[in-house]
């Protein structure tokens, strides 16, 4: 039996890995659930699951009270139960949306606790801090991102990575991977969030059209795996099939194939090293013929570009920046607050303000998100001037 945690239950990630776990009753035991401010469906979970304890982090309150769960408030709550429940707890899914993911991320790697790693962004911005934590106290992280996962199967573990020559993240390149680049800034909030090939949380689908999820994805790969830039490639795959491949020097690539469909990688991760039956469908050569990969046009993803410099400059004050003004601007669009164009614009203007340095203090990462966020705050409002 699996004892387990999940941070951001209510979210898309979240709920998927419910779905798995309820397939599998004998195999795992729910500790906590978290959410921000879902708590109609929070509650749905507690009566299905029945966790020891589950966790509301936003201001919404529950009047029900439940025989087996106890509910807890605040992100100081579940930073503790996360500390105090560390001997009870197996593995921690860490599946909440951006920097709010960082604090469980690194407290539960800090106890020694195994990671499902969804939350990038713990690894944008912290990522020797969480690589060191994780070393020094024993906890594996194991990824839930689907081009992470697809690496992780495909690197000889017993080796390392000496013999890698080059790791290739795929990219569905997100709903404009077609459009001309001078029509990019007429692009709505909806079609933004049509994602041709993924149904995933509102943010990661901005991020996805923008490109900066590969930009992300190309920083977590450099400190999850231990690789320098220059081993790393990016190619848009449109047919989402092959998730990544790994390259070694005597010429030989490996790459993990499957239908996109997120509960591949989640459910990798919550059995690791086992695998479980939950159902997937299969994936059949003839879905192979006309796979095509090319790559990304950098004036058209702009965001990309910048967060391929930042991936260069390997300074992760840089890293915080780019990861805090995406998340004000991206936010800012899906108000209607901005235009799409206007979310480069905005984390362009905030990397120009931050020296780059290195910062390994989860304090001092956590004063500069906040300083990152109130630059892109001041430069928004000017622009809407
Ligand atoms: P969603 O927006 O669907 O869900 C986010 C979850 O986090 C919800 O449970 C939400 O609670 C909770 N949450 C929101 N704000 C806070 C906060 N301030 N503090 C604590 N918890 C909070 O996101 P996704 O599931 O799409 O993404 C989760 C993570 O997984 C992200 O880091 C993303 O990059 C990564 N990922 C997601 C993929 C996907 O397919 N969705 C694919 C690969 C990676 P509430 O519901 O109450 O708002
Ligand atoms: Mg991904």
């Amino acid at each position: 039996m699996k004892t387990i945690g999940i941070v951001g239950s209510t979210g898309s990630i979240g709920t998927q890995a419910l779905n798995i776990v309820k397939k599998y009753k004998d195999r795992f035991k729910i500790l906590f659930i978290s959410c921000h401010n879902n708590i109609l469906l929070l509650e749905k979970q507690i009566f299905t699951f029945e966790p020891e304890y589950a966790v509301i982090t936003g201001s919404n309150r529950l009047d029900s009270t439940f025989k087996k769960t106890k509910v807890l408030y605040g992100i100081n709550e579940l930073i503790n139960l996360i500390k105090n429940e560390a001997n009870r707890i197996d593995l921690v899914l860490s599946a909440a949306i951006g920097f709010a993911g960082v604090m469980p991320t690194y407290t539960a790697l800090l106890s020694g606790i195994d990671v499902a790693l969804a939350n990038k962004e713990s690894i944008v911005t912290a990522g020797s801090l969480m690589i060191d934590t994780a070393h020094k106290s024993g906890s594996s992280i194991i990824p839930v991102d689907s081009e992470h996962s697809a690496i992780y199967q495909c690197l000889d573990k017993k080796k390392g990575d000496n013999f890698v020559q080059k790791v290739i993240l795929t990219a569905s390149g997100g709903p404009f991977r077609f459009r001309p680049l001078d029509s990019m800034d007429l692009v709505s909030i909806n079609e933004t969030l049509k994602h041709p090939s993924w149904r995933m949380g509102n943010k990661i689908t901005v991020d996805s059209a923008t490109m900066m999820n590969k930009g992300f994805e190309l920083i977590e790969a450099k400190f999850l795996f231990g690789l320098p830039s220059d081993k790393l490639d990016v190619y848009i795959h449109p047919q989402c099939i092959v998730h990544s491949m790994v390259s070694y020097i005597d010429g030989s690539t490996l790459a993990q194939l499957g239908l996109p469909d997120m509960r591949i990688p989640i459910s990798y991760a919550l059995s690791y090293p086992e695998r479980l039956d939950w159902g997937a469908k299969a994936l059949t050569p003839d879905l192979l013929n006309g796979l095509t990969f090319f790559k990304p046009d950098t004036a058209k993803y702009k965001c990309f570009k910048l967060a391929l410099d930042v991936l260069k400059a390997n300074k992760n004050s840089l890293m915080i920046a780019i990861n805090a003004s995406n998340e004000i601007a991206v936010e800012s669009f899906l108000n209607g607050d901005i235009d799409f164009i206007d979310i480069y614009t905005v984390i362009d203007k905030v990397l120009e303000l931050f020296d780059p340095k290195d910062i390994m203090s989860i304090d001092e990462i956590i004063a500069l998100d906040e300083n990152a966020r109130s630059e892109a705050k001041n430069i928004i409002n000017n622009l809407r001037r």
